[in-house]
């Protein structure tokens, strides 16, 4: 049986990220306070064990040295219509940077040249999901880069294959980050990453906590940028806690991602406030309000339980 008593929410997602309406996440407090344990609904036991291994290790063992205060945060935006884009930009205060996710150039321009008339300096980081094949990625990116000149920070996972990012690189001059290519590849060699990207998305959750996070981050020897995965403030209070820690961190983080959400486990959320967001830890006052129906707490139970039973342990 797992060892904590866990509470699990419902919270409304405010623009059908990932197509989904309601964001439900098991939250438990240990030694050294909350923590929370949140796969989707779809991911199996084996990769869902990873997430519970960094909820696990928050929960009872401390944060990793912290050797930065403030962390500086990107707008991450869904792939929504134009006319959502300010009230969504609004939820994150001060950002410069902004994660869009696009589809392609067509469409998806039109997204980018409303972000600009609302913040007229930003920085633009792509976020393609893999989506694309070699031939995609070349023309989309060359629409992009001649579109949007000097405003591209980085490509993210343009495509899947590994062997198309390194053919990219030689292609188009932009700069590449790379989040599936680790993200579902934890167990292989990913040192030759740094031969096909320029930064590496880390996220807590889905890279096993603190100390394997590091010690990938470690391994990959590229700049980071830590990310976040739809948590609650509780979750992104450990994302902080990584980011703080790590020594390469390249630029903002996608960890103002609350924003995304129509409510928190917290009336303190851990929001973007010019930019950036300060650490701290975060006791989840509105579990009460947010709990998940019987049948979905019962699920969520058994979840944890097997997953603890049958891979951690
Ligand atoms: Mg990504």
């Amino acid at each position: 049986m797992f060892p904590f008593q866990i509470n699990v929410v419902s919270l409304p997602v405010k623009h059908n990220f990932r197509h989904i309406k309601v964001r439900e996440i098991a939250l438990f407090e240990g030694p050294q306070g909350w923590s929370e344990f949140a796969p989707f609904t779809e991911y199996n036991h084996k990769e869902s064990a990873t997430w519970l291994k960094a909820a696990l290790e928050a929960a009872i063992t401390p944060a990793p040295k912290q050797i930065r205060g403030d962390i500086s945060v990107n707008a991450t935006l869904p792939n929504v219509k134009v006319d959502q884009v300010g009230k969504l930009l609004a939820g994150f205060n001060g950002c410069t940077t902004v994660k869009v996710k696009v589809n392609d150039f067509v469409h998806d321009h039109l997204l980018l040249q409303e972000v600009s008339r609302h913040i007229p300096r930003v920085k633009f980081r792509l976020d393609v999901n893999g989506g694309w094949s070699l031939e995609e990625a070349i023309a989309n990116l060359r629409n992009y880069l001649q579109e949007f000149p000097g405003q591209i920070d980085y490509v993210e996972q343009p495509c899947s294959d590994i062997a198309d990012l390194k053919l990219l690189r030689q292609s188009v001059n932009i700069q590449i980050a790379v989040d599936e290519s680790i993200r579902k590849f934890l167990g292989s060699d990913l040192t030759k990453l740094r031969e096909v990207a320029d930064v590496a998305i880390i996220k807590w959750a889905p890279s096993g906590g603190f100390s394997a996070s590091l010690e990938l981050i470690e391994k990959i020897q590229l700049p980071v940028v830590v990310s976040s995965a739809l948590d609650s403030s509780v979750g992104i209070s450990h994302g902080l806690s990584l980011a703080a820690a790590v020594p390469n961190l390249y630029g903002a983080c996608g960890l103002a991602t609350t924003a995304l959400l129509d409510a928190d486990v917290t009336s303190k959320p851990l929001v973007a406030e010019n930019g950036s967001i300060k650490n701290r830890k975060v006791i989840p006052d509105l579990l009460e309000q947010f709990k998940a129906a019987p049948t979905r707490q019962e699920w969520w139970q058994n979840r944890v339980n097997e997953i603890y039973e049958q891979v951690l342990i």
